[in-house]
């Protein structure tokens, strides 16, 4: 592992989230709702997005700059064809030693998952917000019913894309209801079950904190249930606080980004579609690293000169300081750099 940099709170960076497209097949009310990504909606036109012999490079440079975990994001990460050579190009990476997805799971058949795993994914983390149809449907707004993403979980499972992540953001009076039931599918199943608090990502969810379910009553609903026993963190900086079921039931973990932020940890850097690089999940600006990997006359110690400069003076914690907040400056979309 090559020496990391630091940023001014002494945050190391280690993780890259690459998005690989701002297109979606769902419409998620929280993430991309209809009334803004609608048919006139522009996305980015292919030309745009980073081609992936520019992410591997993009990659290469980030290794040598201390990143050794890459998530692969979205939009829905699937959309992007050919994901699976990306997928071998990055693995070719040596700084590189984990390779992980997020996807709603639409996409991910028993063979894509095979080729994905062929080609050097180690592991998935599958979106699903309830159980019941109409409550989820509700929520991706497209119809798609829960047995779909539930045979991507059995198709993850199956071609050892493990361990495997469910990640469920709790949003009030939508599918707090679903909690138990989704705990009780996943309890003994190897999977590993995420509660994410609704987060105030973006300009167009409409997010209020009246809609937030806090980790703490996340955590009572279950323990009405289950006698659940806390975890260490299985790394440092990990963002999901662990808890296991006292019956040997398994593990689960919830996110309170919203109620206990992690900035203080956060190793995070981000690569939008079109090549912007983002420090902070609620940034407003990105670095054009897109210019500096199309300019010839640009080489790669100059790239990472200018990343280090960027990272060295990173100040982001905005979820730290979210309730001290006066800018309205609008924020880049969760649909664009993924969670
Ligand atoms: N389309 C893929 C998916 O849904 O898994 C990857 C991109 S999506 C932006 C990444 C994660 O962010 C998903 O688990 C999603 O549920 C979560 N997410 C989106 N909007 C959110 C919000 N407002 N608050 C909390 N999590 C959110
Ligand atoms: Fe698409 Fe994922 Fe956003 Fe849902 S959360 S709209 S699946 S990008
Ligand atoms: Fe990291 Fe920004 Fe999220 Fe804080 S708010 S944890 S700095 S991405």
């Amino acid at each position: 592992m090559s020496a990391a940099i630091l940023d001014k709170h002494q945050r190391p960076l280690r993780d890259l989230r690459i998005s690989v497209t701002d297109r979606c097949n769902f419409r998620c009310v929280y993430c991309m709702p209809k009334e803004v990504f609608g048919a006139k909606f522009h996305f980015l036109p292919k030309k745009e997005l980073l081609t992936f012999d520019e992410l591997h490079r993009a990659a290469q440079i980030f290794g040598r700059l201390g990143v050794s975990k890459v998530r692969i994001t979205g939009g829905e990460p699937l959309m992007r064809q050919d994901l699976d050579v990306l997928i071998s190009q990055l693995s070719e990476v040596e700084a590189v030693q984990d390779i992980a997805m997020t996807t709603n799971g639409y996409l991910l058949t028993r063979e894509k998952a095979q080729a994905l795993k062929d080609a050097g994914l180690k592991r998935v983390t599958i979106s699903l917000d309830a159980l019941s149809d109409s409550i989820f449907q509700a929520i991706n707004d497209v119809s798609v019913p829960v047995s779909r993403i539930l045979s991507a979980i059995d198709a993850a499972t199956a071609v050892g894309l493990k361990p495997i992540k469910v990640n469920m953001v709790v949003k009030r009076d939508v599918n707090d209801g679903q909690i138990i039931p989704m705990a009780r599918h996943f309890r003994h199943s190897g999977v590993v079950l995420r509660f994410i608090e609704y987060m105030d990502v973006g300009n167009t969810n409409g997010w209020r904190l009246d809609d937030v379910v806090s980790a703490q009553e996340i955590l009572l609903t279950l323990q009405e249930e289950w006698d659940l026993e806390p975890m260490a963190p299985s790394q440092p900086g990990e963002v999901a606080r662990r808890f296991r079921y006292r019956d040997g039931g398994g593990e689960i973990g919830i996110i309170a980004s919203v109620t206990q932020p992690f900035c203080q940890h956060c190793s995070r850097i981000r690569l939008s579609p079109e090549g912007q690089i983002y420090t902070c999940l609620f940034g407003s600006e990105g670095f054009d690293l897109r210019r500096l990997l199309r300019d010839e006359t640009v080489n790669d110690p100059q790239i990472i000169q200018a990343l280090t400069a960027l990272w060295s003076g990173r100040l982001d914690q905005y979820s730290l300081l979210r309730s001290q907040m006066t800018s309205s400056s609008p924020k880049v979309e969760m649909s664009h750099i993924g969670g």
